[in-house]
C-alpha cells in the first residue's frame, strides 16, 4: 500500500522551509499548512519581502548591507565624523554600535577574523579594500572592534603590523567583550562602555 503524504508542491514547501536556520521538521510543516491554508494576501506579501530582500547587495565601501545604490546609508550620510574608522568582523556587527549611538564614524566590516583552523588567510578577507580606503582617505583614528578570542586577536596584530607606518592611529575598544561573544551579541550598556574605554595600539 502506498504511503501517503501531502501532495509534491507541499512537500517541495517544507523541504525549502527546512533548508531555513532555526527551522526545524515540526516548524517548517505548521509554516508550510499555514501557509497554504491562509486565504489571504498574507503569503504572497512574504513572497514578495523574500524576493525584493534577496537583492539587497553589500556597500562597496564598508561591507554593510545596502539596496542598488553602491554606498550604504551610513558611507553616504553627510553626518558622520569621517576621520573615524571602525574596522568590525561582520556587517553584522554595526548594527548593535549603531543602536548605541556610541560611534558617530564610519567603518569597514572584513568579512570575517583570521583562523588557519578554518582556512581563513588575509586574502579572504576584506583587507586590501582597508588599506585601499585608508590610503585614500587617511581616518585620523583607526578602531579595532574585533571579538576578545585568539582569533580577534591574531586579526588585530596582523592589521597593526600591516598599517603601522601609514600616520593612522590606532586603537581598540576595551576588553568588556567576553571571549568568544561577539559584538552582535553583547548588550548596549558593554559596547558604550567598550567604546568609550578604548586604548591605544602599537
Ligand atoms: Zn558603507
Amino acid at each position: 500500500l502506498k504511503k501517503i503524504d501531502y501532495p509534491e508542491p507541499v512537500r517541495e514547501l517544507i523541504r525549502q522551509l527546512r533548508r531555513m536556520p532555526a527551522i526545524g521538521p515540526r516548524s517548517a510543516e505548521r509554516i508550510a499548512l499555514w501557509m497554504i491554508q491562509s486565504r489571504d494576501s498574507r503569503t504572497v506579501e512574504i513572497s514578495d519581502a523574500i524576493v525584493k530582500a534577496s537583492s539587497i547587495r553589500t556597500c562597496s565601501l564598508c561591507g554593510f548591507f545596502c539596496d542598488d545604490t553602491s554606498l550604504c546609508a551610513i558611507c553616504s550620510s553627510p553626518d558622520r565624523e569621517r576621520q573615524l574608522l571602525c574596522v568590525v568582523e561582520q556587517p553584522t556587527d554595526i548594527l548593535p554600535l549603531e543602536r548605541t549611538g556610541a560611534f558617530r564614524g564610519l567603518y569597514h566590516a572584513l568579512g570575517g577574523k583570521l583562523s588557519p583552523l578554518d582556512h581563513v588567510s588575509p586574502e579572504d578577507l576584506r583587507i586590501e579594500t582597508l588599506q585601499a580606503r585608508i590610503k585614500q582617505e587617511p581616518p585620523q583614528e583607526l578602531i579595532l572592534a574585533l571579538s576578545a578570542d585568539v582569533e580577534g586577536e591574531a586579526t588585530a596584530h596582523y592589521l597593526v603590523d600591516l598599517l603601522t607606518g601609514t600616520g593612522t592611529r590606532m586603537t581598540r575598544i576595551a576588553q568588556g567583550l567576553s571571549v568568544g561573544l561577539g559584538l552582535e551579541n553583547a548588550d548596549e550598556l558593554t559596547i558604550t562602555r567598550a567604546f568609550s574605554g578604548r586604548t591605544p595600539l602599537h
